[in-house]
């Protein structure tokens, strides 16, 4: 059954939180089970600073990252449709490499790089009529009239235990202290630049919750928003 069926189209579900929160393996199968493409904006600034240590691009200088990304990337490289990700698996480990995370809040920071990444998804939006797209700024900035937006809850604990299981997946040795002291981190710096949580966004409490039993909350908070909407 299409549990999107009913939704008027075009339509953005918006989720935000902090890192690790399990805003991406949820928004997956959020966006699987409303037939919607999926965005994981965290990838594209995540690219910017690879890109950037891999050609030897100094990450403090917007204006050079700016032209070095617009030169190697387009809007479309960063769509998942379903379940499957556009990017290969090699492409997405290089992104979750532990010196990018380190790197990342930090470039994240500059307004022009921003600039470039909130049109580029802005532009995935409006060739998408089903679209879940998930970040620090989806609900607030990127798309304030999304149909529902979603702001997820977790204890850091939660947070290091769920990314130390998705670094060993991944082959990475994983220093646990050092990983949530680099976690506890990156949020601050969010929550100074693009993290919070905006008007007529929905707590989604995760904490001791199954993630079933998260994902079961986050379509109803969908489909109460569009019932709600339609009315
Ligand atoms: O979600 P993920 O952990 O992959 O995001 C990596 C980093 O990219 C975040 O910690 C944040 O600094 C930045 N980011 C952002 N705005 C977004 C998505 C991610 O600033 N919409």
């Amino acid at each position: 059954m299409d549990a999107a069926a009913g939704l008027r189209e075009p339509w953005v579900v918006a989720i935000d939180g902090e890192a690790a929160t399990g805003k991406s393996s949820l928004g997956v199968l959020l966006a699987q089970s409303l037939g919607a493409a999926f965005l994981d904006t965290g990838a594209m600034y995540r690219d910017a600073t690879a890109l950037g240590l891999e050609r030897g691009v100094d990450l403090g200088d917007a204006a050079a990252l700016v032209a070095l990304v617009q030169r190697e990337r387009a809007a479309h490289v960063w769509e998942r449709v379903g379940p499957m990700w556009t990017l290969d698996e090699a492409f997405d480990q290089r992104l979750r490499r532990p010196e990018v995370a380190e790197r990342v809040a930090v470039v994240a920071k500059h307004a022009e790089l921003r600039g470039l990444m909130v049109a580029w998804q802005r532009a995935v939006g409006a060739r998408r009529s089903r679209l879940v797209s998930e970040g620090r700024d989806q609900g607030r900035v990127v798309f304030p009239g999304a149909l529902a937006k979603l702001y997820l809850i977790a204890d850091l604990d939660d947070q290091v235990q769920r990314r130390a299981a998705q670094m060993r997946d991944a082959g990475h040795s994983v220093d646990v202290a050092q990983l949530r002291r680099a976690l506890a981190e990156r949020n601050e710096i969010d929550r100074n630049n693009a993290l919070q949580m905006g008007d007529g966004a929905v707590p989604i409490d995760t904490r001791g919750r199954e993630p079933a039993d998260v994902l079961a909350h986050m379509q109803r908070v969908v489909l109460e928003a569009a019932a709600k909407r339609d009315t």
